[in-house]
């Protein structure tokens, strides 16, 4: 892979932290150029563009609400007058709260629904106008919950299976345009999303997992970037499971 992502404009939202991070990080490495997008953690989603800068790579942190349909044009704007297009587009952005059945209610359905669906399908439709036909690459990141929720979990994971869905009918919508649209599932992955999970339930996860640890964000960033290279131009539509063998 090594120079096939050199020079592509990547816009990573969720870019701040987490595995949005380490996806930013890993795209950096290989040469791409980077936007690291955030919503409020203005600090990290600097830092990270001043670390990866001073080694070399071409970076730049932009605030935007996925949620906030005129940031998303911000975002896109933003993205171009510093890059001039946009390769790759990873839809990594999204809250992952946890409620019981008797105590949701419409703000907390819909802050979930609003960033985790809307986000996405907002952004990826803004993106299309600047991304190269042939050629260009969407990847969303859903969740392994899409396929086997746990209790609590329901309105994140319909909000994740929500995601599979959309990438499999926008890889039908855009295919013959070239660009590609896939996803990536993982299990848990050890990030501020899951603290509390882990120290909750971190021996029974690890009982769970075939390979036997809990996985890091750098588990999903290097199938991020195989996706978004030309090696996988011949996959559209599919979402990977990343979950060391759980599911
Ligand atoms: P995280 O550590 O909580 O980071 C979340 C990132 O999303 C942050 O960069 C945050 O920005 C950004 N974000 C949240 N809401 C946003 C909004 N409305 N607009 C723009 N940016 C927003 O999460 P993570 O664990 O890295 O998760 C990254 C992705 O992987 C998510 O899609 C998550 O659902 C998925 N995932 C995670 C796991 C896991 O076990 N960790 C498992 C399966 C799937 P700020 O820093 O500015 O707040």
């Amino acid at each position: 892979m090594n120079k096939m992502l050199e020079d592509k404009a990547v816009l990573v939202t969720g870019g701040s932290r987490g595995i949005g991070a380490a996806i930013a990080r890993r795209f950096a490495s290989l040469g791409s150029r980077v936007v690291i997008a955030y919503r409020s953690d203005r600090a990290s989603a600097e830092s990270l563009s001043a670390e990866l800068s001073a080694e070399g790579g071409n970076c730049v942190a932009i605030q935007a609400d996925v949620a906030n349909p005129e940031h998303i044009e911000a975002l896109v704007a933003g993205t171009v007058e510093s890059f001039g297009a946009i390769d790759v587009l990873v839809n990594c952005a999204a809250i992952g709260p946890y409620r019981p059945l008797g105590e949701m209610d419409a703000p907390f359905v819909k802050s979930i629904l609003e960033t985790n669906i809307m986000g996405v399908v907002l952004l990826t439709q803004a993106v299309l106008p600047f991304m190269p036909s042939p050629g260009g690459r969407i990847i969303n990141i859903a969740s392994a919950l899409a396929y086997r929720p746990i209790p609590t979990s329901s309105v994140y994971s319909a909000s994740k299976a929500a995601v599979v869905t959309l990438t499999h009918a926008f890889a039908k919508e855009i295919g013959k345009r070239g660009i590609t649209v896939n996803a990536l599932a993982p299990g848990v992955i050890e990030t501020d999303m899951t603290t509390k999970i882990i120290a909750e339930r971190g021996e029974q996860i690890l009982a769970m997992t075939p390979l036997g640890r809990i996985g890091q964000p750098d588990d999903i960033a290097g199938i991020v970037t195989f996706l978004a290279s030309p090696e996988a131009g011949w996959i559209t539509g599919r979402t990977i499971i990343a979950d060391g063998g759980v599911t």
